[in-house]
């Protein structure tokens, strides 16, 4: 898997915007402010269907334009190429054509430029809210298992209206008729989703176990536990087995979702922990040992794409090389020497020895 090029017209601060990358290191240098971000959203856009910043795709628009263009040349699954997203500023819905041939949906590119992110704010991921660790799956099963990327998003489509009835259904009490329905629907794809999430992060906690171990010299172990609906003792169970306890998990809720307006119970609760040694890096990880465990997930997380897919994905590197010591920067440096990589960086830093070196200023190549 690589990417030889990318234009752009009109996404974010690039008016236009030709680039050509080589298989190997490509670091994107640049002042703050000048686009180097913007640069790696546009990749991960094409790569994921989604921004890794927002979830207004309008936003991405140049300020004044009325849409976006985003083109990817790469190679893939043993040929060349071509992916493209074209977003409007207005309401229109977004375009995305693979090949040159308009898709229906953003899942055709699913597969096809297989990235993995890795920024600033998943240094802490560990030691902050759920959602950013279920974002953290969610993103790597998507690519990975198209499935999942289906029962997703119709859980997603689901929870929007449960949550909208049991917030609106004062208002209007005959809302409540439809309850049972969409609650016994996600507890249906609940279970999908609740299968592919456990066998997801038992096979990512083994891979990242492997890189923390590797770093700490072997003094310390790291182990995940995947957290969902209390009512299922057993993730691995078959989807049947795990609809019945999600079910069971809803009705016994049922009252208390309708009273609190709030859907309480399901998989979009989920969560995972980490340990060292047994104790939690949420409350004991010291900054030095959370910021390894979070290099080794992301780094075990590229691992199981190159296992599944045969082929590397690229990695996504934003500004996180800065934010290391020159030890752990060494660790991921010597762990990313194979597969095509984007970096981005301050024109200050040691690394411009690494590969090809794109100057960005104020939305421009120079
Ligand atoms: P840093 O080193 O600080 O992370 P960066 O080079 O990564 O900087 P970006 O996040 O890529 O910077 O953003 C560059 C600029 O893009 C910002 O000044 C922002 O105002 C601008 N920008 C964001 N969205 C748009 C848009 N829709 N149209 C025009 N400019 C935009
Ligand atoms: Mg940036």
């Amino acid at each position: 898997m690589r990417l030889d090029a990318l234009t752009l017209y009109d996404f974010r601060n690039y008016a236009h915007l030709e680039a050509q990358f080589v298989p190997g290191v490509n670091l994107i240098l640049g002042e703050n402010a000048q686009g180097k971000t913007n640069l790696l959203e546009a990749v991960a856009y094409l790569s994921t269907g989604r921004s890794f910043r927002t979830a207004r795709p309008q936003e991405l628009v140049r300020f004044g334009a009325d849409f976006a263009d985003l083109n990817a040349e790469l190679f893939s699954a043993g040929r060349q190429q071509t992916a493209r997203a074209v977003l409007f500023a207005g309401r229109r819905p977004r375009q995305i054509y693979v090949g040159g041939v308009k898709q229906k949906t953003a899942a055709a590119l699913d597969g096809l430029l297989t990235t993995v992110l890795f920024c600033p704010e998943e240094l802490q991921v560990l030691k902050g809210g759920a959602a950013a660790r279920r974002k953290l799956i969610d993103t790597a099963l998507c690519q990975l298992r198209p499935n999942y990327a289906r029962a997703l998003a119709e859980y997603t489509k689901l929870l929007d209206s449960k949550s909208r009835i049991l917030k609106d259904w004062h208002e209007m009490p005959s809302l409540l008729e439809p309850l049972p329905e969409f609650s016994l629907r996600m507890a249906q794809v609940g279970a999908v989703i609740v299968s592919y999430r456990a066998r997801y992060l038992k096979k990512l906690a083994e891979a990242a176990a492997e890189y923390h171990s590797e770093f700490s010299g072997g003094q310390e172990r790291l182990t995940l536990s995947y957290q969902t609906v209390s009512t299922i003792d057993d993730p691995f169970a078959d989807q049947k087995t795990l609809f019945e306890r999600i079910f069971e998990h809803q009705k016994r809720h049922e009252r208390a979702e309708i009273d609190a307006g709030q859907c309480l119970t399901g998989p979009h609760k989920d969560d995972f922990e980490t340990f060292i040694n047994d104790r939690p890096v949420k409350s004991y990880g010291s900054q030095g040992q959370t910021r390894t465990a979070s290099i080794s997930l992301k780094l075990a997380e590229r691992e199981l794409m190159r296992r599944d897919t045969g082929e590397e994905p690229l990695l996504l590197l934003d500004d996180v090389l800065s934010e290391l010591d020159a030890k752990r920067q060494d660790f991921v440096l010597n762990q990313i020497r194979t597969g095509q990589v984007l970096i981005t960086c301050c024109e200050t830093d040691r690394l411009t020895e690494l590969g090809k070196v794109m100057l960005i200023r104020d939305g421009e190549l120079i």
